[in-house]
């Protein structure tokens, strides 16, 4: 082999470089990186939606060992333990031999809601001979995504007796699918010529449920009542029970690879089911002298509010009850805590690479990212974590022999985004955000690589370890 120049090495030495993880890897690893996605697949498409993610999650957790918390028990080093906040934000943790009050809590914190159509409380009607459901979209949608593809729904009934009922239809394959209509190209010229934030207005998105009338000339609204009847038989509700209930549309895609290759998945929910699923293989696998823990939050794509988002003060009194169960003072828990916000970033698509700035976009295939800060308009909205964090962090994937990259959200004009990382570095806790770079986010069908999900496993398993 030709020796390298002295600039070559240099270059070695001092210049960084992001690693395509797939170019690096050998057919074991790719294997190993292939496998893993095989359990991220089956994942997705038994947990579309929070409760579903919190679910999945604890039949995960009790297979390992972990029991369900009641606040206020004792707990000792070893207990393995989730604590289930409504049945949609879980907290799944294991009791350190650490001094909690030397080494703090290691966090993986990331969120199980992902951007969807809601029922509106009164959403039955029928028109022109179809029966729909009205919807308010849940996060930020593209609306015009949102028509034209085949949807499921998925929820919970509270009824009037106190009884609750789970909802889930067009899963199955023998199961109808819901859908919401498009206009015909031939009569679109005047909605081709609106922009593509109004081309599909919030009202126009009542999601198509039916359309044969029931059998009695004396009724009016026959596809209507034909339509609460099925429901009625089928889940014992009536039209009044939508008020008490959570019931949302999903795509009814299923996750597949994509690619002849194979080497990504599409499907609906990466953010943040692809940062969760590691979340919670990595707590569940690695051993760790320290106390750790994964959060999977709810309500991060509506701003992280309410009894199951991270701004509740829930975060708090679980690292209080952790803490002062182990005899430690809980503020100086925190301040020796540390976290990584589990979240997704936009991949560079050489499609729209307009919108993106390459030196400091996350690049597909190329690991798990980093972002020292999101925000938007000058890092408004950003807990932009240390230099010396992250450079604490960067040793630890070091050390683990962990492919990772660099990366914000696209310009610094063109937009942005947060993460639950604000939430978690009010608490004085340091954290910074890593994840899975994805294609296409918030789209119906969403695209990750699966070399960047498994280096998010790595990487969590290094910072937890
Ligand atoms: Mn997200
Ligand atoms: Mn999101």
């Amino acid at each position: 082999m030709e020796e390298k120049s002295k600039g070559q090495n240099l270059s070695e030495q001092l210049t960084y470089k992001k690693t395509n993880v797939y170019e690096k890897a050998d057919e074991a690893r790719i294997e190993q990186i292939y496998r893993y996605a095989e359990g991220y697949k089956s994942f997705l498409d038994a947990a579309k939606t929070e409760r579903e993610a919190v679910y999945r999650a604890i039949v995960m957790a009790e297979a390992a060992g972990y029991t369900a918390y009641e606040m206020g028990e004792e707990l000792h080093p070893g207990d393995l333990r989730y604590y289930n906040n409504r049945n949609k934000n879980l907290f799944i943790f294991r009791m350190g031999e650490e001094d909690l009050e030397k080494e703090g809590i290691r966090i993986l914190a990331a969120h199980i809601d992902s951007p969807r159509l809601d029922l509106k409380q009164n959403p039955l009607y029928e028109d022109s001979g179809m029966g729909f459901l009205k919807t308010h979209y849940y996060g930020g949608i593209k609306k015009y995504q949102w028509t034209a593809i085949p949807l499921a729904l998925h929820g919970v009934v509270a009824k009037a007796d106190g009884t609750t009922v789970d909802v889930v239809v067009g899963e199955d394959e023998s199961d109808p699918v819901f859908y919401v209509n498009d206009l015909l190209p031939h009569l679109a010229q005047d909605q081709m010529a609106r922009t593509m934030a109004t081309a599909i207005p919030g009202e126009s998105l009542n999601i198509l449920v039916g359309g044969l009338p029931f059998a009695d000339e004396k009724v009016e609204k026959k596809i209507k009542l034909n339509i609460l009847n099925i429901l009625n038989e089928k889940y014992g509700i009536t039209e009044e029970d939508f008020i008490s209930a959570e019931i949302s549309a999903v795509p009814a895609f299923r996750a597949r690879d994509i690619g002849f290759d194979r080497a990504m998945i599409g499907a609906y929910g990466h953010d943040d089911r692809v940062c969760s699923y590691p979340a919670i293989t990595a707590i569940l696998e690695t051993p760790s002298r320290h106390t750790v823990m994964a959060i999977l939050a709810d309500k991060e794509e509506i701003g992280s509010m309410g009894v199951t988002g991270m701004q509740n003060c829930l975060l708090k009194d679980m690292i209080d009850l952790v803490a002062t169960a182990r005899g430690a003072n809980p503020a100086i828990v925190r301040a020796r805590s540390i976290c990584l916000s589990a979240d997704v970033n936009a991949a560079y698509d050489p499609n729209f690479s307009e919108a993106y700035e390459r030196r400091n976009s996350a690049m597909i295939s190329c690991g798990t990212t980093m972002s020292k800060f999101t925000g938007s308009r000058g890092k408004s909205g950003t807990s932009d974590a240390s230099a010396e964090f992250v450079g604490r962090v960067r040793c630890m994937f070091a050390e683990n022999g962990v492919i990772w990259q660099t990366s914000e959200l696209g310009k610094v004009d063109v937009g942005g985004g947060g993460t639950v990382a604000q939430y978690l570095a009010n608490m004085n806790i340091d954290t910074v955000d890593l994840g899975v770079p994805v294609i296409s986010m918030h789209a119906p069908y969403e695209v990750v690589s699966k070399a960047d999900l498994y280096t998010t496993h790595e990487a969590f398993c290094a910072f937890i370890k």
